[in-house]
């Protein structure tokens, strides 16, 4: 067995106390047997002998005192510091892991939910909506021409419609709704406890909000349009499925000619 430094000292402490005890414990018993003897107590041999004791005694008592300041406390003032620095250092790496598990999840353009959240939190949803036997509504947007937005104001302006689209979605959805941005210009919203009414009327809404927004570029005031797909769980399908039925949704919006919503 491998004692650490600071073991290995404490025991050398230990063990010269103990060795001081020892001597101390010899000399009171040379105290008394030599107490008891006839030619009285302080005989010049006595006398050396005790003061042999005391002085061995006082020797390993400055040792253990020596030893314990200036070896065993810093020791411990060393491990202190280490340890103290090793939490620190604990501490910023799972702060990082975490702030890392949370880019992993947010889509870094809008600050909202990426693809990768919205496939574990559809799939957890409806988990938890088949145990409550309550409904849960899938809303899919795919903004209207937006290549042509990018083609003609440039790249950045198309950014800047994605945030703003972002922002009004955030805006529009109760604490409980998943809002994502699954790529590209394409965007979903779980909507638990919805049925299919007043999923169409939330989806309305959010489309009329979407088309009244406008988004500056120069002097130039520019609108979009969304077209929206939405379905309502129909409690056996998988996670796919309901997005698929969800997403075959929107491409009927589209095929209808936009800025739209279909169910
Ligand atoms: P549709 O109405 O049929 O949806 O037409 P669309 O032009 O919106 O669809 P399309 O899929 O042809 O084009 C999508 C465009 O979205 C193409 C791509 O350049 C743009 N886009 C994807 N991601 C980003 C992004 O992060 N920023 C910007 N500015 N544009 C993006
Ligand atoms: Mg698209
Ligand atoms: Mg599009």
């Amino acid at each position: 067995m491998r004692f650490h430094q600071a073991e290995s000292a404490f025991f050398v402490f230990i063990f010269v106390i103990l060795a001081a005890g020892l001597v101390m414990l010899h000399a009171y018993d040379y105290l008394h047997t030599a107490a008891g003897e006839d030619q009285g107590f302080f005989t010049p041999d006595n006398v050396e002998h005790l003061t042999k004791l005391v002085l061995a005694t006082g020797v390993l008592l400055a040792t253990a005192l020596f030893f314990g300041m200036f070896f065993i406390y810093p020791l411990i003032r060393r491990q202190a510091k280490e340890e103290g620095k090793l939490r620190a250092m604990t501490e910023t790496l799972s702060a990082r892991s975490e702030t890392m598990e949370q880019a992993a999840l947010t889509d870094s353009l809008t600050g909202m939910q990426n693809r990768r959240y919205f496939d574990d939190a559809l799939k957890e949803y409806i988990e938890e909506f088949r145990r409550i036997g309550k409904p849960v509504g899938l809303m899919i947007l795919d903004l209207d021409h937006f290549k042509q937005v990018n083609d003609t104001h440039g790249h950045d302006v198309g950014d800047q419609v994605l945030k703003a689209v972002a922002n009004c979605l955030k805006d529009m959805t109760r604490y409980h709704d998943v809002v994502a941005r699954l790529g590209g210009e394409e965007f979903a919203v779980v909507t638990p406890n919805m049925d299919a009414d007043l999923l169409a009327k939330f989806a309305e809404r959010i489309r009329k909000a979407i088309a009244n927004m406008s988004v500056l570029s120069g002097n130039v005031r520019l609108k979009i349009t969304t077209s929206v797909g939405l379905a309502v769980w129909d409690s056996a399908e998988t996670a796919e499925d309901f997005y698929r039925r969800a997403d075959r949704q929107l491409y009927e919006a589209k095929r209808q000619g936009r800025n739209r919503v279909c169910a």
